[in-house]
């Protein structure tokens, strides 16, 4: 068993304040690997202390020196890369070879990205011709506490990170208590990486605890958040007493709407998007809606799409999904996917129980159900599993209402060979992103949502802006400039 009880605060690895003991459970096999501590009040305070004396040096630091201190945080990265994708793997059940290109993958374009982003990033800027002597100056919001989820944990660790370093923010990272291991290890690179200490702090605990602590702590001047809409209100609400800044990255429901013309390979693509990370991902495509001449069709290649989809350890080697972070989310997920049958959807794939021959660890059918209303549970909560849904729809304008028709709004997908129509949908769909014919979007772009998917954006220019507050200056010397 893995022992890893001490946080890491002002550069060092220090034994809990008032920390008590919490197993890490592999959700391949169910078994603990590994205990940690979740640390209480006086840790918390213990960090923050240490994220506020480091601020004022920080801030001060030139943006170039922090840039050089994130590229070496990327060598650090690159070579214990192997490492990474092992812990997230063990952690979270995110098959290896998955874990070592998406899981690693992401923190390291995140991170990249932020280097070029801030290189191109003018901290103080000239208002316009017409006010010589005006001047705009991005400064550091300040001391910032991270709070991160478990299911693409270093694609979020690297975008509060990578944005909070060079920004010139200290920070104080509380990572998901499912998946303190590899937050660990980043510690540890951050480390090596040669931060100052006090800029990167960790302690572990969950969100009653260090999360609520951190929230609710005088001396924090911003959260940023990424996790459940749930969590994401506790927060708010929790924040307002002392008015800091609130970033937030939440839940969604995307809709992945397949017009007539789509291509023949979209339905497929759209299940395994869906399925992908075990279904585990904020912006995956789990509503599926389909015109009605192609419905018939799409109902079946999506039925096959997704019978052909093989699940497994999270160790083995191989293109299979992997469990579920744990018991409970199974649990819900079980749940739902009755509902969904009880609801009077028409179930094509999958079901509830465990695929064949898993007897152990915390896997799920891939799920399809079709005939879905819009109204029903399943289109209209998370399940954050791999169960998608498909609904029927006529027109363009109804496919728009549908798609619309959700508290959330993060990501929607479009398929559709009419250009004009392409331009259309993205205009029309309420979100931060918009996703079409199977075309990622690029490197740096800006992630986030509206409405209950939350607030702000990461990645990017974006990102760093996040982390920024704006300074109005007149009456600016230009002879001292
Ligand atoms: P969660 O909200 O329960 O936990 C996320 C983090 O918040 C954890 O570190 C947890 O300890 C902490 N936390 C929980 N309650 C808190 C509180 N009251 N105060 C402070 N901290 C608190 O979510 P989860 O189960 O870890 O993650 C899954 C959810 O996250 C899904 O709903 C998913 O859609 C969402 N998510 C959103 C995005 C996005 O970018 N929009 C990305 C990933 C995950």
């Amino acid at each position: 068993m893995i022992e890893k009880r001490q946080f890491y605060i002002s550069g060092q690895w220090v034994d809990p304040i008032e920390g008590h003991d919490h197993k890490v459970i592999d959700p391949s096999t169910e078994e603990a690997v590994a205990v940690i501590s979740l640390g209480g009040q006086a840790d918390t305070d213990a960090a923050v202390a240490a994220a506020k004396a480091a601020f004022p040096a920080w801030m001060t630091t030139p943006k170039e020196e922090r840039i050089a201190l994130l590229e070496k945080l990327i060598g650090v990265y690159k070579a214990r890369a192997g490492d990474m994708a092992e812990a997230i793997s063990m952690e979270m059940g995110a098959p290896i070879d998955m874990a070592k290109t998406q899981q690693w993958g992401a923190g390291f374009g995140h991170l990249k990205n932020f280097v070029r982003a801030a290189k191109d990033f003018d901290m103080i800027r000239p208002l316009g011709d017409h006010a010589p002597n005006d001047r705009i100056i991005h400064e550091p919001v300040g001391v910032a506490a991270l709070i991160t989820p478990w299911n693409w944990p270093m694609n979020q660790i690297t975008l509060k990170v990578g944005a909070a370093a060079v920004a010139g923010c200290t920070m104080i990272l509380k990572p998901s208590e499912e998946t303190p291991l590899d937050a660990m290890l980043f510690a540890e690179m951050m480390d090596e990486a040669g931060f100052p200490p006090g800029v990167f702090n960790l302690v572990n605990g969950d969100g009653i605890g260090v999360g609520s602590q951190l929230t609710a702590h005088p001396d924090v001047d911003m959260v940023s958040f990424t996790g459940s809409t749930r969590a994401g209100i506790l927060i708010s609400k929790s924040a307002a007493d002392s008015l800091k800044k609130v970033h937030l990255e939440l839940g969604g429901k995307g809709a992945n709407v397949v017009f007539a013309d789509a291509d023949e390979k979209a339905v497929k693509r759209g299940v395994l998007h869906c399925m992908n990370n075990t279904g585990q991902s904020c912006n995956a495509p789990t509503r599926m809606l389909v015109q009605r001449e192609r419905y018939d069709a799409a109902v079946e290649e999506a039925a096959a799409a997704a019978s052909s989809i093989q699940v497994g350890n999270a160790h083995d080697e191989g293109r299979h999904i992997g469990p579920v972070v744990n018991e409970v989310q199974w649990n819900k997920i079980q749940d739902l996917i009755q509902v969904g049958i009880d609801e009077g959807a028409k179930l094509i794939a999958g079901g509830t129980g465990r695929p064949e021959g898993l007897n152990k660890g915390f896997y799920v059918r891939p799920t399809v159900f079709a005939d879905v209303n819009n109204d029903m549970r399943i289109a209209r909560e998370e399940i954050f599993g791999p169960v998608l849904t498909i609904i029927p729809f006529d027109t363009e304008e109804e496919a728009v209402e549908i798609a619309n028709d959700t508290p959330y709004g993060l990501t929607n997908y479009v398929q559709t060979q009419d250009g004009a129509r392409l331009n259309r949908m993205a205009r029309s769909l309420r979100s931060g992103m918009v996703e079409m014919n199977g075309q990622p979007r690029g490197a740096g772009s800006p992630f986030g949502g509206m409405k209950q998917s939350g607030n702000g954006r990461e990645g990017g220019v974006w990102g760093i802006e996040d982390f920024l507050e704006v300074k109005a200056v007149s009456g600016w010397s230009n002879e001292n400039d």
